[in-house]
This record gives structure tokens, C-alpha cells and sequence, in this order.
């Protein structure tokens, strides 16, 4: 799956359009605009689409989820698009994340304290875990 769209109107609607400095170039058939990319070809796995999905509607912005999965914020917003997904409005929490290895994550969850006035859900991501914990009652 290789998403590639537009830097400045993120349409996805692109033809390759001649190599320059090694790098393919790309036109957007949508506002003329042609634009390269560094990395040609990058596959993104479907893993990483459906983590992004899910990190979105657990109320992630696009830049938190750019730093956790390494994809651009462009082809994030993308994929959201593209999957037509709509998260729920919800202004009384904000969700945090931690990356934890294994033993970090049976630490931490060891605490009874930790997990006590918050929803949690442990993903897998990578050789790693991901702990999103909702801040509910707090301000
Ligand atoms: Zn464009």
C-alpha cells in the first residue's frame, strides 16, 4: 500500500512526472503542483494504518500520531479521509499514551494505583507495547 499525496492540497489524484536529483517527481492533478519525495515507493504496512485509525479515534491528534508511528501527519489525515472516519466529539477527557517495553508494562500496570479511575487499552506496536490511558475525571 503506498499512499503518496499532494504536499499542498493533499489530494492523492498524482502522476509521476520525470526524475529530478535521483527522486521521482510527482505532479497533482488536482492543483498543478509537482512536488518530490525523499523516500520512493515507501510501503506503508496496513498495520501501521489500522494502528493510526485506531489512535485517532481514541482522540491522538495527527502530530501525536506522526511521533508514535513514524508516518507523515499528511498521509494520516489521509487515511482518515480515505476510510471515512468520524471520531466522536468528547471534551471531557484527553487521552495519554505511554511506549513501554514488557517488563515496563507488567511494572506498570502492577500498580493498582495506575489503573484506578481511568479506561486503558495495551496495543501492540512493533516490538513494543502502547498503553493509552483516558484521564476521565481529571482536568
Ligand atoms: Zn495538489
Amino acid at each position: 500500500m503506498e499512499i503518496i499525496s499532494c504536499p499542498k492540497c493533499q489530494n492523492t489524484k498524482i502522476v509521476k512526472s520525470g526524475i529530478i536529483n535521483e527522486k521521482q517527481r510527482y505532479l497533482c492533478k488536482n492543483c498543478n503542483y509537482f512536488f518530490t519525495v525523499n523516500k520512493v515507493g515507501k510501503k506503508i504496512d496496513d498495520y501501521y494504518v489500522t494502528k493510526a485509525l485506531q489512535l485517532y479515534l481514541e482522540g491522538l491528534s495527527y502530530r501525536e500520531i506522526e511521533r508514535i508511528i513514524g508516518v507523515s501527519h499528511v498521509s494520516i489525515s489521509n487515511w482518515i479521509k480515505s476510510f471515512n472516519i468520524k471520531k466522536p466529539i468528547n471534551s471531557n477527557y484527553h487521552p495519554t499514551y505511554k511506549i513501554l517495553n514488557h517488563s515496563e508494562l507488567i511494572e506498570y500496570i502492577k500498580n493498582k494505583e495506575t489503573l484506578s479511575g481511568a479506561g486503558m487499552i495495551i496495543t501492540e506496536l512493533g516490538d513494543k507495547f502502547m498503553l493509552i490511558k483516558w484521564e476521565r475525571f481529571k482536568k
